[in-house]
């Protein structure tokens, strides 16, 4: 791993700067703003940008981590080992709603279901 974190961080850096000049361009050239725009109008559609990028990394790693839970646990009344599944589910973030995988399951004795990994990432 020594040395990957850099390579990754290098590798973000250049595809940031690309997507800066992506965002830069579409602004130009999108017709949502004058020749001379105000600077909000820039930092608006900047903040936007930011916000999607923002809304796709936190998918992804929520994804990463509900996938990376056990497929069993144990209900936490009566201690019966259950199967997990991972339904879509839809978390309001800061930046806006982010679509991800929720790992719940069901206990059949109980007739409950239970989330066995939400406190670990935080997710409500
Ligand atoms: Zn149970």
């Amino acid at each position: 791993m020594d040395g990957r974190v850099e390579q990754l961080q290098e590798k973000l850096r250049q595809l940031l700067k690309e997507t800066a000049e992506v965002s830069a361009e579409i602004q130009r050239i999108d017709g949502s703003q004058a020749e001379v725009p105000h600077y909000s109008q820039i930092e608006d559609a900047a903040h936007a940008t930011g916000q999607e990028l923002s809304r796709m990394i936190q998918q992804s790693r929520v994804r990463e981590v509900a996938l990376a839970a056990r497929p069993q646990a144990a209900c936490p009344t009566c201690g019966d080992v259950c199967e997990v599944a991972h339904p879509r589910r839809s978390i309001q973030s800061i930046d806006g709603p982010v679509e991800t995988l929720e790992p719940k399951a069901h206990c059949p004795r109980c007739r409950r279901d239970f989330f066995p990994s939400t406190g670990s990432t935080g997710a409500r």
